[in-house]
């Protein structure tokens, strides 16, 4: 029988959540999730002189965001804690104490090494293959130390004693951590424990080759949410670095992508980090949702640019739904609908300003969109207007929209005529008029 699923994110806390940390925790996460697993979260803050506690919060926050909650942790508990592994040195010398008494370390300078087996290691790594590396000549791999002499433990001997402890059964991490693995395994064989499987992912590349650092542009999580996006989308976004489904969709909710996600449909490339892709997968997302979600989602950037918003909010936001890259756009689209004295550009007013006729064309719009008895009709009545008037609907169309929104672009000019009612249409149409006159 299998053994249920066992998945971590082991971040160390000395900086921000970056996307390689976000991705790498999430492939933990989805996989866990699609086996019916756990995703423990565990904090490698052996590091004193590094961590910070600001990091620490960033990292819980950024995982948060996204929506990865961990099932055991710092905040969660379980039955494998504590989870920082700077509260877990009475575990780490009993560990040592294993080792010793198996004769597997010896004192070197006040520190102490770990006796590998002078022969060839095998990895079979899920994403990478078979990976051999030979032990055999100690001038080559020489005996690594496990206890430093201030009697802390290096990384590869917690990693590994906490794999053990936690129960680890499968170990998704970034490429960069591959040569460890084979000295990992020894650790595993020294204490008689069966590794857990192992894949390592493709590290993620800038668009122009190079490797992604922490400084690029998108690599902080938590700037995706002040920039705009949302975090499905992102949750999203993440997942196609490094990973494809079968087929060639490519825009998924959380809950599809757990359906979905497979260890072999991993990419042995590596990932290429576009962020304009992502904007472009932002905008599905938000596509994708009721007017009254998408509302919501568009709140708090509206209430943050000082609009004030009303019971026709949800019509109005609905009005720009499909046209939104980023959620920050959301304010300055909607602006005009809830400012009586927007301004007209001045780029759309000259546009206006070519055609002679225009002023007196919106004028007689106004006077028939006054007279109208049915609302509906009012979209209708350009056409009619600039017909009566020997022009053409064409003609007619875009100063209405400049009229009606001080821009030359914006929602549909039916929806913002529904939106803004008679009274209020009629006025901005004069308003326009006397502007033009
Ligand atoms: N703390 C290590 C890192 O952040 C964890 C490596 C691992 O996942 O085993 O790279």
């Amino acid at each position: 029988m299998n053994k249920p699923v066992r998945t971590r994110f082991a971040p160390s806390p000395t900086g921000y959540l970056h996307v390689g940390g976000a991705r790498t925790a999430l492939f933990n996460y989805l996989f866990a999730r699609k086996h019916g697993g756990s995703f423990i979260l565990r904090v490698e803050d052996t590091d004193k002189e590094r961590n910070t506690d600001e990091a620490r919060e960033a990292i819980f926050q950024g995982l948060s965001w996204l929506g990865m909650d961990w099932d055991e942790g710092p905040g969660k508990g379980g039955d494998c804690g504590p989870y920082n592994q700077s509260e877990r040195q009475e575990i780490y010398d009993s560990y040592f104490e294993k080792l010793v008494a198996a004769n597997r370390v010896y004192a070197d300078d006040g520190a102490y090494r770990f006796r590998f087996e002078r022969k060839p290691i095998t990895m079979h790594d899920l994403v990478c293959g078979e990976v051999t590396v030979d032990y055999t000549d100690e001038s080559i791999n020489p005996d690594m130390v496990v206890k430093r002499s201030d009697g802390t433990f290096t990384f590869h001997f917690v990693n590994v004693v906490d794999d053990i402890e936690m129960g680890m059964t499968h170990v998704l991490r970034g490429e960069d951590h591959l040569m460890n693995t084979p000295k990992h395994l020894q650790l595993f064989e020294a204490f008689g424990v069966e590794a857990p499987a192992y894949a390592h992912i493709p590290l993620i590349l800038n668009m122009d080759g190079s490797k992604m650092s922490k400084r690029d542009q998108g690599a902080a999580i938590a700037e995706y949410a002040t920039q705009g996006y949302s975090s499905e989308a992102v949750f999203n976004f993440l997942a196609l670095l490094g990973w494809s489904p079968k087929d060639e969709s490519e825009i998924f909710s959380p809950d599809e992508l757990i359906e979905k996600f497979t260890i072999e449909s991993i990419n042995r490339a590596p990932g290429k980090f576009d962020i304009e892709k992502c904007g472009w997968v932002n905008q599905q997302h938000l596509a994708k949702l009721s007017a009254e979600e998408f509302a919501a989602a568009a709140a708090p950037y509206v209430a943050e640019a000082g609009i004030e918003v009303d019971d026709k909010y949800i019509a109005i936001a609905g009005s720009i739904q499909e046209k939104v890259r980023l959620l920050t756009e959301v304010p300055e689209m909607i602006g005009f609908f809830y400012n009586a004295d927007y301004p007209f550009s001045d780029d759309a007013l000259a546009k206006v300003q070519k055609n002679e006729a225009a002023a007196e064309l919106l004028n007689q719009l106004a006077e028939a969109l006054e007279g109208l008895g049915d609302w509906a009709e009012a979209k209708a009545s350009i056409g009619a207007t600039a017909k009566a008037n020997g022009a053409k609907p064409g003609q007619l169309m875009f100063p209405t929209r400049v009229a009606l929104t001080g821009a030359a672009g914006g929602p549909d000019l039916g929806a913002i005529l529904e939106i803004l009612g008679q009274n209020e249409s009629v006025r901005r149409i004069r308003r326009a008029v006397a502007a033009l006159r």
